[in-house]
This record gives C-alpha cells, structure tokens and sequence, in this order.
C-alpha cells in the first residue's frame, strides 16, 4: 500500500503516540467485529471545529489538545465555515480483514487523513478540489484503507476544510465489500447518466426530424443536468476529468446558471406562458439576466452559491408557472407541475440533509437524481406526446388534403366526362350541320351554275335581237323626218342600248365564274393610262383632272381583264357622279405587305349613308342623277372576290369618295 511521503510527519514527540497508542487517547476504541456490514460511526467520532483555521496536526495530536474533542453523536455541521478535525480510532478483531474509511460526500471540498502507522503519521489526501491521481483510493467519496498496529487499533484524524456544507456520515467497510457497493453505485449513476444519454438522442433525433428549437433548447438543458450531476456525484471527477479538479466547481456551478437561461426559454415556449399569464412570462424572463449575473458572479469567485441560489429560486418560478398555467387551462402543465415536484421534493430534501434537518442517507441524497430523471424523462415524454399530436395532425391534414385532391380529381374526371360527351355531341352535331350546309353548298352551287347558265343563254338570246334593235333604231333616226317620230325612235335607241348594257353586263357576270384566270405581271401605269383613256367618251371627261400616285419597283401579279374591269369601273364611277366645282379623280397605288391597295378617290356627289351598305349589291342605284343599271359595283365586287381581295368605300354625301381595292399578288 501506498502512502505518499512528502507529507509523512516525523514527530518530536514520539512519547505522545505512544500515550495515544496505550489508550489515554480518550473514548475506547469502536470494535469492527463483523466484516459483512457498513459500519457507520458518526456516532463514534470525536470532533474538533477549529474557528480559526490554523490548527495543525502537530498541536492536535498534543494530549493536551485531546480535551477540545468532543463526542456530539452526529456529523451535522450543515454549512459550518471552520475546519473540522475528526479522530476516529477502531479495532478490528481479525487482522487479516482489510478494512476502508469512507465519506460518501463528494462535495466536501478538502479532506485530509492523517494516520498513525508505528509511531509515525502518514497523511493521505483526498476531496472535491483534489487530483484523483494523488487520492489513495480514486473514488466519488474520500476512501482511506486503514491500517491497524500490532495491537489492531487503527488511530486517524481526518481535516475537512472548504465551504461546502459539512453534513456527511462516516462509514467503514470492508474492503471487498467496499468495491462491491461501488459497482453497485457505478451500476445507478450508469443507469442514471445512460437514461439521460437516452433523452438527449430521444430529442435530438425529433428536433432532426421536426426542426423545432423548443427540442433544441431542452437538448441543452439535458446537457447542464448532465454536467450538475456528473460533476455533483463525483464521477465527471472521477471519470472525465480526474486531473482538473477545478471543473468540478465550473461544470457544476456554471450548468446551473447555464440551465437558468435555457429553462425559462423552454417553459415559455412549451406551457405557452406568454398566452396564459403575462406576469410569469416576465418573470421568467427575468430569470435571463440573473442567470447570467450568477455566472459572474461564479466566474469572478464573488458569490461561489449563487448557482444554487439561482436553481432553488428559479424551480419555485417554474413551479409557479406550471400551476398558474394550469388554473388558466393549459393541459400541458400537469406533465410539468408533476416533473417539477418530484424535482423539487428531491431538492428539498438534499437542502435539509445538507443543514442537517434530515440524516444523510440514500433517499436524501438520491432522491433529487431520480428527481432529475424522472423531470427530464416526463419532459421528454410530453415532448414526444407533442410530436406524436403534431404528426397525427400532420397526418390528419395529408388525408384531409388527399381525400380533397381524390374528390377534386373525381369531380374533374366527371366534368371532363361530361364536357367530353358535349364536346363529342358538339362534333357529332358540327358534323351533321357541315354536312347539310356542304350539300346546300353543293346544291347552291348547282342552281348557281344552272342560274349564270340560264343568264348566260338568255343574255346571249337577247344580245342578237337588242343589236338588231339599235340598228334599226340607228337606221330609222336618219330616214324620219317627221319631229314627234324622231323623238320616239330616239327615246327607243336609248331604250336599246340601256338594254345593251344590262346584258353586257350579265353577260360579263356570267363569264366571271367560268373563265380560268391568267395570271401575268401588271404595269399599272399603262393600266391605268389605258382606263382613263378609254373613259374618254364620258361626258364631263373633259373637265376632270386626273392624278396618279403608284409607288414604283411594285412587283404585283394578276387576271389582267378582271383587274382592268375593275379599275375601269371605278375611274368611269368618279368621272359619272363627279361634282360641278374643279372635279378630279385620283387613283393611288401602294404595295402593303403582301398586298397591293388601289385606291380611287374623287370630290364628286358622294353616297348618302343610307345607301352606302347597299351599293354593291345587284342593280341598286344610289342616285338617279345619271344612267346606270346598277349592275357596275356588283360585278367589280364579284371580280374582287373572284381575286381573293377585298373593297371598302368611304364616302360624304355631297363631298366626294374614295373606294380601296385590296388584292393579293397571284401565285402558282
Ligand atoms: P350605276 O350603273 O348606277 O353606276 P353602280 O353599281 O356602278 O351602278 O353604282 C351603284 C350606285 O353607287 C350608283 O347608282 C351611284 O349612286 C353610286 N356610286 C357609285 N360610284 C359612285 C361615285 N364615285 N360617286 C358617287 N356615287 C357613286
């Protein structure tokens, strides 16, 4: 067995040890004659408080000194400032058994044990803010192995130093027994410290799955409750970081200001405070800014409690709130008014076991760790419920959303349906009309046919017979002499030739719909030159003035008769009902795209707009001014259509007008 050396403590006065190995060492020694159970010896032990921090292992091993110690029958000192010296001498009955002193009290700060071997004290140190590597026995608790003389009488004064409360039992345990009940401690906090493993994955995989920082924020306070407790227990010193006993005072205290930033976000947002009680939302909101001043305070070594201040302070506003919530109808708030109890029941019971209310035993030291699990298990359950709710809802609106497409998608199907038999009676009906108006098409086009075949015998049955007439009329002009008759047979000579016309006319109808067209390029300069040349015979030619504009390079194909008909009629329509002061015709030419647009304009009569959509039709004449049939817009309309263009005329009455011929250039 190992003790370390550098503390061994050669004393002066051996005499006084052997005083003290002889039994003038004050209280008999207690009897450790049953190796199967733990024995618990605060009653046993003598205690020294040294106010003044300054007494050393020299003066208190003095038989003189003996006297300052005193049997009290506990070790409650609660949170006692002054250093502790205990002395605890024991004897065993089988010098074989190895036997273990131990304080299952990881928080007590310094603890320092000073053993008599021979005639020699050997000091072997142990507690919170110590090293594990220097600690005779790396445990949770302080362990010393005793050593017992030649007369099995182990004499050892313990020193515990620190701020921490000084509230702990004294235990010695045989050694195998001893390693025993530490695996059965290693076996809870695994169980403990896993069950929060367990938490932390539980809730980091639904934030993965749903994103939501409430799972993320009680992640971190899993991690605070893992750093208290780990480092309360002793096993984050034990096992994390043996050689940094200072993290036992950062982890721990720092988690618990950490936690109180955490928390009051988390119950915020999980009891929906700020929905059902504005004060506790504001006073868990000031719990932000106190956490944080407790770290300062933690950090810069002013306030070293002020995490447990903090903790204590801030269970009672969680608990509050959950009741608050819950008188105000929040469901959610039974989860964790029962979490917070059970924390809260935990706590208290530590707080009155360290201030000495309560002895120290398991349910006032474990009872805060079940506390924490069962807080943190519940938590994560009524988290879980929430998710399993969030997703049933979620899942709820798919199939409502499903059952709404499925219902549209039939919905459309049957309009489709219904618009598709429509749309196929539509078609069926389409077909039929097309049918019909292709026959009536057919048979217009036959009675067509047979009416220009009629016109065309009739025309050409009167021709004959009309010339005869007008040559007869011609004739008799020059024979009669007689006034009256002159008169008559000149009368009958424009009767004639009026009758001429007409059937020229219907003549030329007839020969529209049945010669082939030619096409060939058109000059419209010399078309047009020729139209007003052979106008010449026209009455009132003569006072006219005539203008062209024809754009130049126009490359323009068509029927060549059709088209001079055309013009020819329109120039003889201008110079016919021109007007009496400066009359002038104006024929323009322009190409427009594809198309060639003749426009002949005058300033003469014009047509009264109640004439002007009758004009194109068969025999109608807008005036009776001068000759016509009436047949002139007709047939020129016929020939237009026939060259696949188009007419228009503007006209004022009394102004002038201006007829536009539009027509395609004519391809193969
Ligand atoms: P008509 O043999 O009477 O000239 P048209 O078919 O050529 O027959 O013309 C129909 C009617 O349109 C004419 O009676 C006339 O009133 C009117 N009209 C045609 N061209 C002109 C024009 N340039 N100015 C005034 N009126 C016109």
């Amino acid at each position: 067995m190992h003790f370390s050396s550098d503390r061994k403590i050669s004393l002066i006065a051996i005499v006084f040890s052997l005083l003290l190995a002889t039994g003038s060492f004050g209280q008999a020694p207690y009897l450790l004659n049953d190796s199967t159970i733990i024995h618990r010896l605060d009653s046993q032990i003598d205690v020294f408080i040294d106010s003044t921090n300054s007494v050393s292992l020299e003066q208190i091993i003095k038989p003189g000194f003996q006297k300052h110690f005193q049997r009290r029958g506990d070790l409650i000192f609660g949170y006692l400032k002054s250093s502790l010296w205990l002395k605890i001498k024991t004897k065993t009955i089988s010098p074989g058994t190895r036997w273990y002193l131990e304080i299952p009290a990881p928080f007590l700060e310094y603890v320092d044990f000073y053993q008599l071997e021979g005639t020699q004290w050997y000091h072997s140190a142990a507690g919170y803010y110590r090293k594990h590597s220097v600690k005779e026995v790396s445990h949770t608790g302080h362990v010393l192995p005793l050593q017992f003389n030649t007369d099995s009488i182990s004499t050892v004064y313990i020193q515990i130093t620190g701020s921490s409360p000084k509230t702990f039992p004294i235990l010695v345990i045989e050694k195998e027994k001893f390693h025993e009940q530490v695996r059965w401690e290693d076996v809870g906090y695994g169980i403990f410290f896993g069950i929060l493993l367990v938490m932390f994955f539980y809730n980091f995989f639904i934030y993965l799955s749903l994103n939501q920082s409430n799972y993320l924020l009680y992640i971190c306070t899993i991690v605070c409750t893992f750093l208290i407790f780990s480092s309360a227990s002793g096993y984050g010193g034990k096992f994390l970081w043996p050689e940094h006993p200072v993290l036992n005072f950062y982890a721990g205290r720092l988690s618990l200001s950490a936690i109180t930033i955490f928390l009051p976000i988390f119950t915020i947002r999980f009891l929906e405070v700020k929905n059902y009680s504005k004060v506790m939302y504001y006073v868990l909101l000031s719990l932000l800014p106190l956490a944080v001043l407790a770290s300062l305070l933690i950090i810069t070594g002013t306030l070293s409690s002020a995490g447990n201040n903090l903790i204590s302070l801030s269970t009672l506003v969680y608990m509050t709130t959950g009741i608050v919530c819950r008188i105000k109808g929040n469901k959610t708030a039974n989860y964790f008014i029962a979490a917070w109890t059970i924390y809260l029941v935990g706590g208290l019971l530590l707080t009155l076991r360290n201030s000495g209310v309560f002895d120290f035993n398991f349910w006032t030291t474990h009872f805060v760790e079940i506390g924490a699990i069962m807080e943190t298990v519940i938590i994560a359950f009524a988290l879980g419920d929430r998710y399993r709710k969030l997703r049933k809802e979620k899942e709820e609106a798919q199939h409502v959303a499903l059952l709404l497409q499925q219902d549209a998608t039939e919905k459309l199907e049957m309009k489709v349906k219904e618009r598709t038999e429509q749309l196929s009676m539509a078609n069926h009906e389409l077909n039929a009309t097309l049918e019909t108006n292709r026959l009536q098409t057919n048979i217009i086009e036959k009675k067509n046919a047979e009416l220009d075949a009629f016109f065309y015998r009739i025309s050409h049955d009167l021709k004959g017979p009309v010339s005869t007439s007008l040559g007869l009329s011609f004739l008799a002009r020059k024979e009669i002499k007689d006034e009256l008759a002159l008169e008559y047979i000149i009368k009958q000579q424009h009767l004639s030739e009026r009758l001429n016309h007409i059937i020229t006319g219907l003549i030329n109808l007839t020969k529209l719909s049945h010669t082939d067209l030619k096409k060939e390029k058109i000059d419209f300069n010399k078309l047009i030159d020729e139209c007003i040349d052979s106008s010449r015979s026209l009455t009132h030619f003569n006072e006219i003035t005539f203008t062209k504009e024809i754009q130049s390079d126009i490359e323009f194909y068509s029927e060549w008769t059709l088209l001079n008909a055309i013009i020819q009629n329109l120039i003889e329509n201008s110079i016919k009902y021109c007007g009496p002061v400066t009359p002038f015709v104006k024929v323009t030419v322009q190409l427009a795209s594809d198309w060639v647009m003749i426009d002949v304009e005058d300033n003469g009569q014009g047509i009264p707009s109640e004439h002007q959509s009758k004009i194109f039709e068969m025999f109608y004449r807008a005036t009776q001014n001068a000759s016509g049939t009436g047949l002139g817009l007709y047939i020129l309309k016929r020939s237009v259509d026939r060259l696949k263009g188009t007419i228009e005329m503007k006209s004022k009455f009394g102004s002038g007008s201006t007829f536009t011929v539009k027509l395609p250039s004519m391809i193969d």
